[in-house]
């Protein structure tokens, strides 16, 4: 079949080169290109962040651990396997854990973790560089005989009548573009610092130096970070800048003088649970509203797109 993927983010690509994969022919439409998207300001690591229904999103997330496990034994992906450290305040392991592979966490040991904090664990979860992700991405589309043309849809119906059927993977915009109250920005700062040795991927999201996490990549270290909700103000704020680093390097004293290469805002597709289904009497999909997970659901969501042509 012909089918028109709206957006050219993370979900927009996934999803296009899922549905190639399953036979059919995709063009994608995008106001951005993918590195001019909220995409590529994540860290981005495997964790669901901010992203419901919990049970869909642990196997959305499992679905997506093993794609990226496969991924990265091609170097060229960007997807990585690191060893991550999230610090924590109970024994017992946050319910997204549910989603990983057996044998990959255990308990951080006292000598693992930051002074000051007691309980962490160590999972060994998938790493994406979203600069090389991405482009991969795109080239991996475009080599599968995909047309991607930069264009603004401004209404998905008339649209939808050109194509045998319609993604909708425009991410925060949707709420604009089909009216959904339900779609909200959680704004996301994060810094580039120059990579240092030794600096370990690392997060607090719920301990005493919440938000911090630090994810090192082969052209720098991402420091994060924020997640304000309801905000949609894109431009960097210093006060932020400043209590990133204050909070990362409590974590990792080496930090305290990291250079600062560039300061960049996102604004997270917040929704109350994520709309992946197909509209009524219509033949549009909806694939929207990931929040702080996108990466991390991304092929479970693109896979139960292709489903939802099946049936
Ligand atoms: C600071 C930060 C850190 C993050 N860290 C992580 C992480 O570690 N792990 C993780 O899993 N997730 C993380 N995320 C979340 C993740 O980035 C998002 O969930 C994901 O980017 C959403 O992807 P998307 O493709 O839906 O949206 P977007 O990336 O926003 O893409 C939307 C696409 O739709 C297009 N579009 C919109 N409207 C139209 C229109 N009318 N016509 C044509 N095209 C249109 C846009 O141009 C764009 O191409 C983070 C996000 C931020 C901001």
């Amino acid at each position: 079949m012909k089918i028109t993927v709206i957006g050219s983010g993370v979900i927009g690509l996934t999803t296009a080169i899922a549905l190639q994969e399953a036979g059919h022919e995709v063009e994608i439409l995008t106001k951005n290109l993918p590195m001019e998207t909220t995409s590529a300001v994540a860290g981005a690591i495997w964790m669901p962040f901010h992203v419901e229904p919990l049970e869909k999103v642990n196997q959305w997330s499992r679905a997506s651990y093993n794609v990226f496990e496969v991924m990265s034994a091609d170097a060229s992906s960007g997807v990585h396997l690191v060893d991550f450290l999230v610090l924590d305040n109970q024994h017992d392991f946050p319910n997204w854990t549910a989603a990983m592979p057996e044998g990959r966490m255990r308990r951080a040991t006292a000598s693992e973790l930051p002074t000051g904090y007691e309980h962490g664990f160590i999972a060994e979860v998938p790493m994406i560089e979203t600069p090389i992700y991405l482009p991969f991405l795109q080239n991996k589309f475009q080599d599968n005989g995909g047309k991607l043309t930069v264009c603004e849809v401004k209404n998905l119906t008339e649209m939808a009548a050109k194509a045998d059927w319609l993604v909708n993977c425009t991410g925060l915009d949707a709420g604009k573009l089909v009216g959904d109250k339900d779609v909200f920005p959680i704004r996301g700062q994060v810094l580039r610092v120059e990579n240092q040795p030794s600096v370990p991927y690392l997060a607090d999201d719920e301990g005493p130096n919440a938000l911090a996490y630090i994810f090192p990549r082969k052209d720098c270290t991402v420091l994060g970070g924020t997640a304000q909700m309801t905000i949609d103000d894109e431009s960097p704020n210093e006060e932020d800048t400043l209590g990133i680093l204050r909070r990362c390097s409590n974590l990792v004293p080496a930090l305290a003088t990291a250079v600062v290469k560039s300061v960049s805002v996102g604004l997270r597709p917040g929704r109350t649970t994520i709309r992946l289904e197909r509209e009524p009497a219509t033949n549009i999909i909806h694939n929207y509203g990931h929040g702080g997970g996108g990466y991390t659901v991304s092929w479970g969501c693109a896979f139960e797109v292709v489903e939802n042509l099946r049936v």
